[in-house]
């Protein structure tokens, strides 16, 4: 078990070292000084990540002043919170595109550990308030863009964060429970109605979900780790834009728990929030 641990910790270490003064995998420069955790970049380049180390609103974590969370009405927040890594800005989205649309998976490990990052940060956050995540879910790709991408960013994301989020019983399970019947066009163009509309009936819950979830929580609640009668799950995703689509997923994680007989509270974390 450990042993499989260190293998993936290292092996980059190792491919590192190998290659000697190797070039930044942003801007393709000689790495003269090497960042510790991210060998993979220059230090200007690591210099620029624009990290969210205090967020400004509580609960959709963005880093400026937010109008949504304080407004009236509308539709009901089916999620506890949103944290994220960084700051959605121009470098943060070519990082992104280069990884998800043309592939450089050299990006991968790096966006991991940001989301490990934050995951941290989150876990800090929580344990004042005695809180403990059960498990870690990711929003799904339809299968159209999976065939087209061969992966799931979220999935890679979430890894990251189930990795960093260990707790007493071992790393947080990384549980698989959501489909994605259609692609949605990018929502930042629609109005919120629209948003909403283009939302509805897009996640549904794979056939053995429940199954998969009441294993987990069987587990945890044996081993005595947790008594309660609320499952509380981390959604991951790549960009939280505006919330619709954590939204929606949470809404179908919370029915999954409920079918367990338990209440569901479901926390968002994602790599960067625009
Ligand atoms: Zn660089
Ligand atoms: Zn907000």
């Amino acid at each position: 078990m450990f042993g499989q641990f260190w293998s993936g910790v290292l092996k980059p270490i190792h491919q590192l070292l190998a290659k000697g003064g190797s070039n930044c995998l942003a801007c393709g420069k000689t790495i003269s000084i090497c960042v510790p955790g991210y060998s993979e970049l220059c230090l200007p380049c690591y210099s620029s990540i624009p990290w969210i180390t205090e967020p400004r609103c509580h609960i959709c974590g963005r880093h400026v002043g937010c109008p949504d969370c304080s407004r009236k009405g509308g539709v009901p927040r089916s999620f506890v919170m949103n944290r994220s890594s960084v700051a959605y800005n121009s470098t943060m989205r070519q990082w992104l595109a280069q990884y998800k649309y043309r592939g450089h998976e050299g990006y991968s490990l790096v966006l991991a550990r940001m989301m490990g990052r934050a995951m941290e940060q989150m876990k800090q956050e929580l344990k004042p308030q005695g809180i403990k995540l059960d498990g870690v879910v990711f929003v799904p790709l339809s299968e159209e863009r999976w065939r087209e991408r061969g992966f799931n960013q979220a999935e890679e994301l979430a890894k990251g964060a189930a990795l960093a989020g260990r707790r007493a019983g071992g790393r947080l399970p990384l549980l698989n429970l959501l489909m994605r019947s259609r692609h949605t066009d990018k929502q930042s163009f629609k109005s919120r109605s629209e948003r909403l509309i283009n939302m509805q009936g897009v996640f549904q819950t794979l056939p053995d979900a429940t199954e998969q979830l009441g294993r987990v929580i069987l587990g945890t609640r044996r081993t005595g780790l947790d008594h309660e009668a609320v499952i509380r799950l981390l959604l991951v995703d790549d960009v939280y834009t505006t919330g619709s689509t954590i939204n929606a997923c949470a809404a179908v994680l919370q029915n999954i728990c409920g079918q367990l007989g338990f209440s569901g509270e479901i926390y968002s974390l994602t790599w960067a929030r625009s």
